[in-house]
């Protein structure tokens, strides 16, 4: 390869120009119709092709066969084109020819007519270069210049040019050409040179072009060198200083794992990088997977990561510690894993419709006494705040559930605790079943009952959404000693219910049975009736349970 690939392969003709068939289309039409300006603006990126189709359209307009879209390629005028070196082609660098004399001399050569072309062409490159003055001095020659002249003017940054610049051409924007294009050019260009390729490794090249066809050849240039004829994404890595794509599925592999230990010894291989480099790379990686469809990230988990990186390019900014922020950015990521969306803590909690109020689902265990170092901190509590999962079914363990709704009810109310404690005595907890034994007098039976809400809501927390609560009588009297009942609450045998309808106003005991079934029954009807009792039913479902106490 004698000639570099950027000149050997600078497009000859419109249909050869790579990513700008606006622009081209435009052109054609215009060539084709007749519908020729004086001055022509063409703007855009670095390496986007101003320069190429500037050259092609001089040839379109100098041509034997032209003003045409599809110059002949073989008369005289366009084999100089070509060659760069027609006479009445002119080119001008306006970055090192910027001073109103270098824009005199050009007007003066306006001022003659072709030599053996139709028409006089001056290319200014990089025009926004040129001083005030020697815009000022090319303004009018721009307005009305003599037919057989054409301006074509080239620039990055149109944003520079006077408005009475751009106010007297025709403004043609170059887009920044895609990548895309840019890798399937290399492709081509590599089966012309009988070079053999991974095509990973020519995306990486388009994306360290930056949209620039040029700056990307080139790298290509270096890259057929450097490859020894095969081009593969590890070789590009290193040529470029790039992560090596394994690595960068080793660092998203160990993210998703959560893998904290390895995030740390990644971040340290990663100092041989520039953390600019790095980020541009897990960008890009993850781009590239979001299209394929990775399953591993869904859209939302994308957008995270995604803003996280971006954000941490601002760190950069700030002179941070680059492997500080490589640390901070793997842990950011590391947490948006668990970040729950709104949808998923809905479904969540419609596990839990019956929720009242708001409550901590929290259980207090109480702490082992030990290092004194902690009790500057806080005084009294010897015990600490743990969080407890909420089972949907729980059929083991009955017996240590219901010590959990005891912590539960202690939490929310003591005096409803105490009683609860006091009072009712687990039985069993069988096929979503929670069987207990009341022992409550009137009085407790009221606070019981009041609580009966609080209680069953957290039945439901502790055993399940589902649970159904029977209820038994117990015959024993049970001490009131809060103490005791404390320590032995699960063991005690006592009895009473406090849900059963048959109670409320009544006066008596339900322990002793001295009222008729009558009685009790049309007391029964009164209570069911109270708006806040069908409520409850309503919304618990529940089921009439009929008690008979023992004699
Ligand atoms: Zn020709």
């Amino acid at each position: 390869m004698s000639q570099v690939l950027a000149l050997k392969y600078r497009p000859s003709s419109f249909d050869k120009l790579i990513g700008q068939d606006a622009v081209t289309q435009t052109l054609t039409l215009a060539l084709e119709q007749k519908r020729l300006s004086h001055a022509y603006l063409f703007s855009g990126l670095r390496g986007s092709g101003k320069t190429s189709t500037a050259r092609i359209f001089s040839k379109a307009l100098v041509c034997e066969q032209g003003p045409t879209s599809t110059p002949c390629e073989i008369c005289e005028h366009c084999k100089m084109a070509n060659e760069s070196r027609h006479i009445d082609i002119i080119e001008m660098d306006a970055a090192s020819s910027r001073k109103i004399d270098d824009i005199r001399d050009l007007i003066e050569h306006t001022k003659y007519k072709p030599n053996t072309a139709r028409y006089k062409i001056f290319i200014i490159d990089e025009v926004h270069m040129l001083t005030k003055e020697a815009f000022n001095a090319l303004l009018k020659t721009l307005e009305e210049p003599p037919e057989f002249v054409k301006f074509i003017l080239a620039t990055t940054d149109p944003l520079k040019l006077p408005a009475t610049i751009l106010s007297r051409t025709q403004h043609f924007r170059f887009k920044q050409i895609p990548s895309s294009d840019i890798t399937h050019h290399l492709s081509h260009i590599l089966n012309l040179e009988n070079v053999n390729y991974e095509t990973e490794a020519l995306d990486m090249l388009s994306r360290a072009g930056n949209g620039s066809l040029r700056d990307t050849l080139t790298l290509l240039d270096q890259a057929i060198i450097f490859s020894k004829g095969y081009i593969t994404p590890e070789v590009i890595a290193s040529m470029l200083g790039l992560l090596d794509p394994k690595q960068l599925e080793l660092i998203f592999d160990t993210i998703i794992k959560g893998d904290r230990e390895e995030l740390i010894k990644i971040v340290k291989e990663l100092e041989n990088y520039e953390c600019e480099v790095v980020i541009n790379e897990l960008i890009a990686y993850l781009k590239e997977s979001f299209f394929n469809s990775d399953g591993r990230f869904s859209t939302l988990i994308t957008e995270r990561f995604f803003r996280i990186l971006s954000e941490s390019k601002n760190l950069l900014y700030l002179n941070a510690d680059n492997g500080f922020v490589l640390t901070l950015l793997f842990f950011k990521m590391l947490e948006a894993m668990n970040i729950k969306t709104i949808e998923e803590l809905v479904d969540s909690l419609e596990g839990e419709k019956f929720r009242i109020p708001k409550i901590e689902p929290s259980i207090k265990v109480p702490k082992p006494q030990q290092e004194h170092a902690n009790e500057a901190i806080n005084e009294n509590p010897k015990e600490e705040i743990v969080a407890i999962e909420k089972p949907l079914h729980v059929e083991d363990n009955g017996a240590e559930q219901f010590a959990k709704l005891i912590v539960k009810l202690e939490d929310r109310s003591h005096e409803l605790a105490t009683c609860f404690k006091n009072f009712i005595e687990y039985t069993s907890y069988e096929n979503g079943t929670l069987t207990w034994a009341s022992s409550a007098d009137d009085e407790h039976r009221k606070t019981l009952k009041h609580g009966y809400p609080i209680i069953r809501q957290f039945v439901q927390e502790v055993f399940g959404i589902d649970t159904q609560i029977k209820m038994s009588q117990s015959e024993k009297k049970k001490p009131l000693d809060n103490t005791h009942a404390n320590k032995k609450s699960s063991s005690l045998k006592e009895d009473i219910e406090f849900n059963n309808p048959n109670e409320g106003s009544n006066t008596e005991s339900c322990v002793s049975g001295h009222i008729t079934a009558d009685k009790k029954e049309s007391e029964a009807k009164e209570i069911l009736n109270d708006p806040f009792v069908k409520k409850v039913q309503e919304m618990f479902k529940v089921k009439k349970i009929e008690i008979h106490p023992k004699v």
